[in-house]
């Protein structure tokens, strides 16, 4: 059985905690393995490396900085592949998806190697008589991150990749029920030359969290999960003096309204809905059909329902694969479960034993679905589709404005107009106009609105680069001898 361990200083170091959690092979609910969970101490070695490292990589050169980036973005490349499986085995979504979340991971090291230009300051020239002032942007320190279960390759490279390019040392504590996709990204950095102690891995839980977030040597967290754990280690964090960006839950509306191309519409709820199980947090859970195509719309969904194909994620043709724990499994069908008594209708039922001890759920669309009702309120995490029927586009607004999640939403029509007007109107921090996964380019930067976010800064992208970075100015002045004289009045610019 595969044991995975933490990743201090460039090499593999076994737990002594004596506490570990079981993995699974979610496709065949088996168990593979069991990853460590860190003791207090685990995590002040790890962030001792981090600090040892710190001042030696901050005054590593940016064109250094950059190209040892630049073949981190080579091996990444070089072993989609082998992440995407490794991914797959232990999280489940199939390997055509897994691929997809190593790609658009690895742009984020693909931005991160142009920190050479990302890091320049502004200058002024002769501000006062001269005097010059000029902006520059120093690191942290020691950071941490803490990731979530769906997405083990992409959220730390959202992460690290921005993190170290500014001149940080790293401590990444992943979910522990992925955790080997990490263990080996780790030690691919360590084979592009990251220098050791720059980025350690610390495998653990609540008592690594906990010591992370109370660490006096942990500058900055970043943190993706669910709502109510963004929530406690934003105030854990912030209490205790650090900067925090900690990214929460989601549940992401889609209107569509009567003009809407409904077979579009269809498919990109499909797979918007159903991709990764539903496990994605700007997966699309409820549709906001306009009355006069809601009827068409759900027939539409309905009927490509039977067309996806359910299956292990390591078969080439699975399009959907299982959820992460029989926890899960038990979670979602208690939603489906519950619907009917609240008012709503199954319409397709993916409740299923059809795939052995694998934690599968099938496709499942809800009708009728409404606010106040669970299936509809909570994050379901899962592969549930809701419809909800509204009026028209300004019904359709006040549902997702007046929702207490705000990550992404996604409105499909043919009417520019409406969809400029949507952009304007809509409290969502990530908006798409006929895509429903409006998930950021690298260039960009990640993160939702209201209970989606808690702090100041998105992910990655510019807002990454000022998230790891603070700001300096420097006024400088180089007086001719010959003119110095004392004057003890405030400095004046005229
Ligand atoms: P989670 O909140 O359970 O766990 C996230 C991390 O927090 C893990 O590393 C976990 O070990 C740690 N953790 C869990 N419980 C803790 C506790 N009590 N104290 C301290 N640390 C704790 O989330 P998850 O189930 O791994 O991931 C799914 C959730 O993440 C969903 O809600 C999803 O919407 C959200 N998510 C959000 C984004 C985003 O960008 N907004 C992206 C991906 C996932």
């Amino acid at each position: 059985m595969n044991e995975i361990q933490h990743w201090i200083d460039n090499k593999v170091v076994a737990s002594t905690s004596g506490r570990t959690a079981p993995v699974y092979n979610p496709a065949l609910g088996e168990q593979s393995g069991t990853v460590a969970l860190a003791s207090v101490d685990e995590v002040d070695a790890a962030v001792a490396a981090a600090k040892a490292a710190a001042p030696g990589w901050r005054s590593t050169s940016l064109s250094k900085r950059a190209e040892i980036l630049f073949r981190m973005r080579e091996l990444v490349d070089a072993n989609r592949k082998e992440i995407a499986s490794l991914l797959t085995a232990e999280h489940g979504k199939v390997l055509s998806d897994a691929m997809g979340e190593v790609a658009r991971g690895l742009e984020n090291i693909e931005f991160a190697c142009g920190v050479p230009h990302l890091l320049k300051g502004g200058f002024s020239e002769q501000a006062a008589t001269g005097v010059d002032v000029y902006s520059i942007r120093q690191p942290l320190g020691v950071v941490a991150g803490i990731t979530p279960f769906n997405f083990p390759a992409m959220v730390p490279m959202w992460m690290f990749a921005n993190a170290l390019a500014c001149g940080n040392t790293f401590v990444l504590k992943p979910s522990e029920k992925d955790p080997s996709v990490t263990m080996f990204v780790a030690e691919l950095l360590a084979q592009a030359g990251l220098p050791a102690g720059c980025l350690n891995v610390v495998q653990g839980d609540k008592v690594a969290v906990d010591r992370l977030l109370e660490h006096d040597d942990i500058a900055a967290v970043s943190f993706v999960g669910s709502t109510p754990i963004a929530k406690y280690i934003y105030e854990t964090g912030t209490r205790n003096g650090k900067r925090v960006q900690a990214l929460g839950g989601a549940k992401n509306h889609m209107l569509v309204l009567a003009d809407a191309d409904l077979d579009m519409a269809a498919d990109a709820a499909i797979g918007a809905a159903y991709g990764s199980a539903g496990e994605r947090c700007m997966a699309i859970s409820v549709v906001l059909a306009a009355d006069a195509i809601a009827d068409d719309l759900v027939a539409k969904i309905a009927d490509r329902i039977p067309e996806v194909k359910v299956g292990n994620g390591m078969e080439p043709d699975s399009e959907m694969g299982p959820l992460i724990t029989a926890e899960s499994k038990d979670r979602v069908t208690g939603y489906i479960d519950g619907a009917p008594a609240e008012g709503a209708t199954i319409v397709v039922d993916g409740r299923t034993d059809e795939h052995g001890d694998g934690f599968f759920v099938n496709p499942t669309l809800l009708d009728n679905v409404t606010p106040g009702m669970k299936c509809y309120d909570d994050e379901i995490f899962g592969p549930v589709l809701s419809v909800t029927r509204v009026n028209g586009y300004e019904d359709g607004v006040a549902m997702i404005n007046a929702s207490p999640f705000a990550n992404g939403t996604a409105i499909f029509t043919r009417d520019g107009g409406a969809a400029r007007e949507f952009q304007f109107d809509i409290e969502v921090g990530m908006v798409g106009i006929n895509v429903p996964i409006p998930v950021p380019v690298s260039y960009y930067s990640f993160g939702g609105w209201k209970a989606s976010l808690f702090g100041d800064t998105h992910m990655y992208g510019p807002e990454g680069i000022n998230f790891y970075t603070r700001g300096k100015v420097v006024t400088s002045r180089w007086p001719d001898p010959a003119t110095s004289t004392v004057d003890l009045g405030f400095p004046e610019t005229r």
